[in-house]
């Protein structure tokens, strides 16, 4: 029961965080709220390029390390971007709804974010690690983020351009890390490793908590959707699969001993006819209690088919089973339902047991649970049958 009522509480904190988890999750986000994100993430690095560009012009000592008209005119490069990309927030935000923003507006913020890389990570190298780790981050976080369309139709075009500038600095064509003076990169000067340092940590950081966020998610969705595939959505008890895996893990341990009981709500569909669907519905769910409240924890107890439950009783022989199947057939037959309009009406089940042998395999045992019950059925209903010696006892 404890097992039972264990899962029940996952699957309804799970069915209520669903809806949650389904608007919550980065993945299922609409398109426009991602680009909003990439925006935001875009406009971040921008500040950082103002910020290192704008520590550098105050600070006369470090003008030896850098080009410093192209330090300046880039500054104002960065400010544009940020400017664009910090109001390319509102559109994505206020015409949500618009199909052309909802178009457009992915290949602007994904195109925005490519060109700083390209222009970025041409000025201080294309082979720093600063540009290496945005490369990377940036086609990682794309393709988990956006269609591949997207993110390839940007990309593509971006690393040619990347190739391009490392194959003309090789020739000499053009500068390498123009933003540098020539002495001033390599590992051995500390203000090109501070500077690699103070771009590269916050990218990795935002990546970290990016992809951690995606994995729980991830581990939280699959989590909830093998709950889901267990379980039955009406009475919340184990369903056919479940219960079919737990005997083939029964039969696996072969000192197994347990019992299978089947039972059979009786005259079900006159209950659906005469007090609707509704009502039966509300009768299976109260049958389904009432079996979790009369078992063991160690038991096990599943929907079976639509009115027929199966319970799995661990570690018991044949007269333990018929005791807790007689509480169980007693304690339905007590039931008190009352149907919309005040009428009070009561509801049987009949049982059939058969109990394991090292011999048997469960679809076997199965069979002869099923001919017990049919046999409780064939004799008056609300009784409990046990198969034993190839034939169905009453009890
Ligand atoms: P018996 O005593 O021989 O078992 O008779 P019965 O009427 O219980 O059996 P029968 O197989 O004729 O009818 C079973 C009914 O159970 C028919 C079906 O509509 C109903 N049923 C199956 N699943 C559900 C369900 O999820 N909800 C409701 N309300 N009814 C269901
Ligand atoms: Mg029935
Ligand atoms: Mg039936």
């Amino acid at each position: 029961m404890k097992l039972i009522s264990n899962i029940r509480d996952v699957i309804l904190r799970n069915q209520v965080s669903q809806y949650l988890l389904e608007d919550e999750l980065v993945m299922n986000w609409s398109i426009l709220k991602k680009c909003m994100l990439m925006l935001i993430l875009g406009s971040a690095i921008h500040l950082l390029w103002i910020i290192w560009k704008w520590h550098i012009l105050v600070t006369p000592d470090l003008w030896q390390w850098v080009n410093l008209s192209l330090v300046k005119s880039q500054l104002w490069v960065n400010l544009i971007f940020f400017a664009l990309m910090i109001g390319l927030i509102w559109p994505c935000y206020a015409w949500k709804d618009h199909p052309t923003i909802q178009l457009a507006l992915p290949y602007l913020s994904i195109g925005l974010f490519i060109i700083s890389l390209c222009r970025d990570g041409y000025l201080v190298g294309v082979m720093s690690p600063a540009t290496m780790i945005s490369y990377v981050s940036l086609i990682t976080v794309g393709l988990v983020l956006f269609p591949r369309k997207i993110v390839y139709s940007m990309l593509i075009p971006a690393t040619i351009f990347l190739s391009v500038c490392m194959y003309l600095s090789y020739k000499d064509a053009i500068p390498y890390a123009p933003i540098f003076q020539p002495h001033a990169y390599g590992y051995q000067n500390s203000f090109w490793l501070f500077s690699m340092i103070f771009f590269i940590i916050p990218i990795v950081l935002t990546c970290l908590v990016l992809f951690e966020t995606l994995l729980s998610q991830w581990r939280h969705r699959e989590r909830l959707i093998q709950n889901l595939s267990q379980v039955d959505p009406l009475t919340n008890l184990f369903n056919r699969r479940s219960i079919n895996t737990c005997l083939e893990r029964l039969d696996r341990s072969l000192a197994a001993n347990y019992a299978l009981v089947l039972l059979d709500l009786d005259h079900f569909k006159r209950i659906n006819d005469q007090y609707g669907h509704h009502k039966g519905d509300e009768v299976l769910i109260l049958v389904s209690n009432i079996l979790n409240q009369q078992l063991r924890d160690s038991d096990i107890v599943g929907r079976f088919g639509g009115e027929e439950f199966i319970l799995v009783l661990k570690n018991s022989n044949l007269e333990q089973a018929i005791h807790a199947a007689e509480r169980c057939r007693k304690a339905i037959a007590q039931l008190e339902v009352f149907s919309e309009d005040g009428h009070l009406f009561q509801v049987t089940a009949s049982f059939g047991i058969a109990v394991s042998t090292p011999e048997l395999r469960p679809q076997q045992l199965l069979t002869h649970a099923d001919q017990a019950l049919y046999a409780a059925k064939a004799s008056g209903r609300n009784k409990v049958m046990a198969y034993t010696h190839q034939e169905s006892v009453a009890i």
